[in-house]
């Protein structure tokens, strides 16, 4: 797209996709500003859970599905060439996971779930009535159903951000935190400059990927890509010995063990504006399902609950390509629930564009301007 004056990319917003789309730029010579309104990585990108789904064998049709595949593809070589180069572990770990049931329409759900990961090439297994302590035996044992899922992965999503932030330090990139954007110097089709609260920066190309602030900062330009906010809480749970050793899941609600004995407990869906304050009530129902699951985590420790912005789009998919409106933006955004399994391929894709590469995907499902009401992906939640 943009061959011309490629030094000054600027990129808005420091979160795990404007990082992700620096380090891409980087290993291909290019160095970019990253602005960010407070300090990087601390808004939905920290505050996420972390689950990166397994790796499918056969290519899918939904083009959302073939992202996440492809992404997660990526993860392992990206995450061991960020540690080689930072010394920062990120926390990537194939760990297995088991997706259950409680009732008959759950299990149903799961079925055709299960389907669809066959049709995929996702290796799975579903456990026989009382065979599930041999994967996971801190399973609830009256669970109606148990799939187990060898190659689900996790990332330490808040050590992934400082190991992109060392990555990107040492290739050059300009990390400006407390740089809020608050307009844009236009000249046609053209951005000319960013204008922030501590200053105004020139620009060849304008890299916008600002989380679920991004709808308001383009809709300032005419540019219409809605990223709603969607609300999600985590409670962080510590035991003094690991209490559970797979990811598990059951619809919206999920436990994530860490290395070191934690389990993150989430995660709620609420349309909540802006507003990141943790509730009671929210935390009340997360602990409930986490001890129907896992009845032994009533031992844990209660350390933490936080709530973070998950970006959302009006098709769930998120938006990935130049705006048509003008000559020198990029979008990047609105990857809803899946911003940390899809960063890598999104940062790929958005270097293709940049560097004028044909890009390795169609983008084409991803476009700023597509037409309402295709398909997005849902087969792995988080
Ligand atoms: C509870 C929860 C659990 C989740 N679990 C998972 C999971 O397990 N797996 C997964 O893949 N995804 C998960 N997600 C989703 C994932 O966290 C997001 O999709 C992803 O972090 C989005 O990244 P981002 O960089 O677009 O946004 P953000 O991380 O929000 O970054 C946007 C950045 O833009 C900055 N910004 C905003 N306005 C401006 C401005 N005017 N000027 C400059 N900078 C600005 C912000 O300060 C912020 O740093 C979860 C999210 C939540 C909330």
């Amino acid at each position: 797209m943009m061959s011309e004056k490629t030094s000054d990319v600027v990129i808005v917003g420091g979160g795990v996709i404007g990082l992700s789309i620096a380090e891409a730029l980087a290993r291909a010579g290019l160095r970019s500003t990253v602005l960010d309104r407070r300090e990087l990585g601390r808004e939905a990108s920290w505050a996420g859970a972390g689950l990166i789904p397994p790796v499918a064998e056969r290519p899918s049709k939904n083009p959302a599905a073939a992202l996440r595949s492809w992404s997660a593809r990526l993860y392992p070589d990206w995450s061991a060439r960020l540690r080689d180069e930072t010394g920062i572990d990120t926390g990537y770990r194939r760990t297995g996971g088991v997706d259950v049931a409680w009732t008959e329409s759950d299990d149903l759900a799961l079925q055709s779930v299960a389907g669809q990961w066959r049709a995929e090439g996702i290796a799975h297994e579903r456990l026989a009535p009382g065979d599930s302590a041999r994967v996971e035996p801190a399973l609830n044992p009256e669970l109606r159903a148990v799939y187990y899922l060898p190659d689900r992965a996790q990332v330490r999503n808040p050590w992934l951000l400082r190991a992109l932030m060392a990555a990107v330090s040492r290739r050059g990139v300009r990390l400006k935190p407390w740089h809020s954007v608050e307009g844009y110097s236009l000249r046609g089709r053209r951005i000319e400059a960013v204008r922030t609260s501590a200053g105004e920066i020139p620009c060849g190309l304008v890299i916008v990927a600002a989380g679920a602030w991004s709808g308001p900062l383009l809709h300032s330009i005419g540019v219409r890509v809605p990223t709603p906010p969607l609300k999600g809480q985590i409670v962080l749970l510590r035991g003094d010995t690991p209490l559970i050793r797979r990811i598990v899941e059951h619809g919206k609600n999920y436990l994530v063990p860490r290395d070191d004995g934690r389990v993150l407990v989430g995660a709620t869906e609420h349309d909540a504006g802006f507003d990141t304050r943790p509730t009671l009530g929210d935390t009340r129902d997360l602990l409930d399902e986490a001890l129907r699951l896992c009845p032994i985590l009533s031992q844990a420790e209660v350390e933490a609950t936080w709530a973070g912005l998950r970006p959302g789009s009006v098709d769930s998919k998120p938006t990935i390509g130049p705006a048509p409106e003008f000559a020198n933006l990029i979008i990047a955004t609105g990857h809803k629930r899946a911003g940390l399994q899809l960063a890598p391929a999104t940062a790929e894709l958005v270097a293709d564009l940049v560097l004028g590469r044909p890009p390795r995907l169609d983008l084409d499902p991803f476009r700023p301007d597509r037409p309402p009401g295709s398909v997005g992906d849902d087969s792995f939640r988080s």
